[in-house]
């Protein structure tokens, strides 16, 4: 294993990481040393002390889900009493209180329902469009090619049906792991890594932006934590279209897969690595939907400069037994009292709204 010593010169030299350098920083630095090294490019990035969030939320307008993925405990299977899709109503209603709260975003995700093809998300995005202005932030990779392959068209058709009909940007759900040796224990039913990744190519292609997730503290080892970063970054590098990383630790509540949650120390340390590792993203957000306010807050002395979203509605976290909430002011005071300017930003950082910082 490459000397600590070394790859801090190469830190503090703006020199990539490569796997090696990812993989013994991880095993060998402590907490604190991965702050400090994190922190480090964080102000070189972001030397305003700027912490921004978006207001939007979630509307998930289905549980019915194909892949019932082994650490989901928010799918429900067609002939459950609790299966649900949402009318056009309700999600008009929904997106009419999320404005009413100043959201500029929605995010909407199943459920990869069976039924539920092209037509109707076209359907239903250009329904919303035409009632409202709100940035249509959805469907994940794995929605994306369901829906292709349900038309028998490509990706890139499918990805520009539906961003004529109003889909703006994708979110980054469903990457896991972006190896498929945990993919096929973790969704073995679920796209794989490279599908995962062609998804969000041809995406940047058309100007569609995206942000990236990861979602580890299950069965991965510390070297695939390391691969999928390394294979964001390749596509970063390819596309530039990723607005952000967004960490997050596995949540074992009512899950099939079961086992522990990833603890305080291993979220701060991934996240300071991936801070360390992706010197072509941005932004980083911290996860105060399963971390909790105040791991988030400790988050941004490890690289976070995004608190994420208010999330008016959250489900997905919450079917795990995480129920984590917060109002805008809660955000905005966490942020403040960490000695950082709070922002509110559109979805793809553009600063909207900046708050004044306490006496
Ligand atoms: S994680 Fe997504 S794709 Fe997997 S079962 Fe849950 S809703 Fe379906």
């Amino acid at each position: 294993m490459k000397p600590i010593k070394t790859i801090f010169n190469k830190v503090i030299n703006r020199k990539r990481l490569d796997t090696d350098d990812g993989l013994a920083l991880l095993k060998q630095a402590d907490l604190l040393t991965m702050g400090e090294l994190a922190n480090t490019v964080r102000k070189r990035l972001h030397p305003k002390r700027i912490v921004t969030f978006v207001v939007d939320r979630n509307i998930n307008y289905t549980n019915v889900c194909v892949n019932k993925c082994a650490f989901c405990a928010f799918y429900r299977e067609a002939n459950s009493p609790e299966a649900y899709i949402l009318s056009k109503d309700e999600i008009f209603r929904k997106i009419e209180a999320t404005i009413d709260q100043g959201g500029t975003q929605i995010l909407m995700q199943g459920g990869v329902h069976p039924d539920l093809e092209l037509d109707y998300f076209e359907d239903l995005f250009s329904s919303i469009k035409s009632r409202f202005s709100i940035q249509i932030h959805s469907l994940s990779p794995a929605e994306i090619t369901f829906l292709s392959q349900k038309a028998d068209i490509t990706v890139i058709d499918t990805l520009k049906r539906l961003n004529k009909a109003g889909l703006d940007s994708i979110p980054g759900g469903g990457a896991e792991i972006l190896v498929d040796r945990v993919r096929k224990k973790v969704s073995p039913n679920k796209i794989r890594w490279r599908q995962w990744a062609d998804v969000m190519k041809a995406a940047h292609t058309l100007g569609m932006p995206s942000t990236a997730t990861m979602m580890f503290g299950s069965v991965e080892t510390e070297k695939e934590i390391i691969s999928h970063m390394v294979r964001l970054r390749e596509i970063q590098d390819d596309t530039g279209g990723f607005t952000a990383f967004i960490p997050w630790t596995y949540q074992p509540g009512n899950t099939k897969l079961g086992g522990r949650s990833a603890t305080a120390v291993e979220y701060l340390k991934v996240l300071a690595l991936s801070r360390i590792m992706l010197d072509n993203f941005d932004n980083i957000q911290a996860s105060w939907v399963t971390q909790g306010a105040k791991i988030a807050q400790v988050a941004l002395e490890f690289g976070a400069n995004d608190f994420g979203s208010t999330m008016i509605e959250e489900n997905v976290v919450a079917a795990a037994g995480v129920t984590f909430r917060m109002t805008q002011q809660e955000i905005v005071n966490l942020i403040q009292d960490a000695g950082y300017h709070a922002a509110q930003r559109d979805t793809t950082y553009n600063i909207l709204r900046k708050f004044s910082t306490k006496a």
